[in-house]
């Protein structure tokens, strides 16, 4: 029989998610029967998204507020639901974190009132019931409805969650916007300090700082994405793209990159626009054709705060990456289908990033027979998507209920990586001058979390747990 978790009166953290599992991180801290949850992400592997349908394991009205480290869909995706469910407490975030999100979990809702639409009629047609209701999880008015919970602040600031509570929030690195929490808690003239870290960037990317290192910390709770794998020293990123580029043009061809929306899109305009600059390839019509990565360019220009040092540098040789003269902002669909008639060379970015919806689907149903067109791929592609059978070299591919043979170049860039790998996350958890009291390592398949659990106690000799989905412990 389900039962909500008591409420506690010591200092514990509950792990509802992204434990021993990648996606739905959620972790909440109860100090004295306070509880903050740290993130609210949407389930996404097939095989945990029921959980997105189960009763949250306390009632969402006890929540006293939620602390989001970045936008992305795993992290803050379920926002909605619980506040739907009752919680009316307040959301903090950066505000790159909050604009970002409010986009992510507006396009989140109409793919579920669609998808909800579209299988009721299917059920209906085929005479059965699916595994879960046909109805969105949230819908678009669900998603306005807990805007005004959002509360913003900026990088290295700090807000009294309660008495005895504060956050700061600290530059991740990961996305535009993304943190990392340091959550101190004060009790009897004691002060623990716990470091929640989201997902961690890479050093040395473009746009975004370097992730924000820290001398103490009492409890860690950190992402083990890339736990037991170092990223493979890339080619120059910036030379293979040139290189597939100026092959296509050559023959005239066009280059279609399949992008998500955040980040990654901003990474590859960045990219172009430094190539252009360079003369490494010719002036050709950039077309970004995501009505989502528009809008999350926006926000990027919004927050040239938190920009590197070189980006900074573009911005004020007014030579911005999201404002180059060959760039086309496609905005409607029939602009997006005209496209199809344009005789190339010319490149277009469309989401999404695995080509399982948006209108990247009909520039692939367009392009990919033709020989003389690239398909340039520049991020990870998941196993069952239409992204990752192109990448696995079939023949033949299926888009948009059609066969399609496969006769343009295929081209996969490597080390577009939004994360730190083991020896990156290693090499943060290094700068703490003293081991943690206790190390949890979450978001990460399990094989992942449990060989990073054991390299960090093997290489620094920290303890270090994994825990388990549901588990609480007490942090005394
Ligand atoms: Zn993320």
């Amino acid at each position: 029989m389900f039962r909500f978790l008591k409420r506690n009166t010591k200092t514990t953290l509950h792990f509802l998610g992204a434990a021993r599992n990648v996606t739905g991180s959620r972790h909440m801290l109860e100090v004295d029967g306070t509880r903050v949850l740290v993130d609210c992400g949407l389930y996404q592997e097939r095989q945990f998204r029921d959980r997105n349908w189960d009763p949250f394991p306390v009632p969402p009205s006890s929540i006293n507020a939620v602390l989001l480290t970045h936008a992305h869909l795993d992290h803050c995706g379920f926002i909605p639901k619980l506040a739907k469910e009752g919680f009316h407490g307040k959301i903090f975030c950066t505000d790159a974190t909050a604009e970002i999100a409010k986009i992510i979990l507006l396009d989140s809702a109409h793919i579920q009132e669609e998808d909800a639409a579209y299988k009721a009629k299917r059920h209906k047609k085929e005479g059965r019931t699916g595994p879960f209701p046909e109805q969105p999880l949230y819908t678009i008015a669900d998603v306005e409805a807990c805007f005004p919970l959002f509360s913003t602040l900026r990088y290295k600031s700090c807000v009294s969650v309660a008495d005895n509570i504060e956050a700061c929030f600290f530059d991740a690195g990961h996305v535009l916007g993304s943190s990392i929490i340091k959550v101190t808690v004060s009790e009897d003239s004691q002060q623990r300090i716990i470091l929640f870290t989201g997902d961690i960037g890479r050093p040395d990317r473009p746009i975004v700082q370097d992730p924000e290192s820290f001398e103490r910390a009492d409890y860690v709770v950190v992402e083990s994405t890339y736990g037991d794998r170092v990223h493979e020293p890339t080619e120059d990123i910036k030379d293979a793209i040139a290189r597939a580029i100026n092959a296509t043009v050559e023959k005239g061809g066009k280059i279609i990159i399949p992008s998500f929306a955040l980040e990654r899109s901003q990474e590859v305009l960045y990219y172009l626009n430094n190539l252009i600059l360079d003369k490494k390839i010719p002036q050709i019509k950039v077309f970004l054709d995501s009505p989502m990565a528009a809008r999350i360019t926006t926000v990027f220009k919004h927050h040239p705060e938190m920009f590197d040092k070189k980006m900074n540098e573009l911005l004020k040789n007014h030579e911005s990456p999201f404002e180059f003269a060959q760039l086309d902002i496609v905005q409607s669909t029939e602009e997006s289908k005209s496209l199809n008639a344009l005789p190339g060379p010319f490149i277009i970015i469309a989401g999404s990033g695995m080509c399982t919806g948006g209108r990247v689907k009909h520039h692939l149903a367009n392009n990919i027979s033709n020989p003389k067109n690239t398909i340039m791929f520049v991020g990870y592609q998941a196993v069952g998507t239409l992204g990752r059978n192109i990448t696995d070299g079939r023949e033949k591919v299926r888009i948009l209920g059609a066969d399609y043979q496969v006769k343009a170049d295929i081209v996969k860039i490597n080390g577009f990586s939004s994360h730190a790998d083991r020896d990156e996350l290693l090499g943060w958890l290094k700068k703490l001058k003293a081991c943690p009291r206790h190390i949890f390592v979450v978001h990460g398949e399990e094989k992942s979390a449990q060989a990073f659990g054991q390299y960090i106690s093997e290489q620094i000799g920290c303890k270090t747990t994994v825990p388990e989905y549901g588990q609480t412990v007490t942090l005394d």
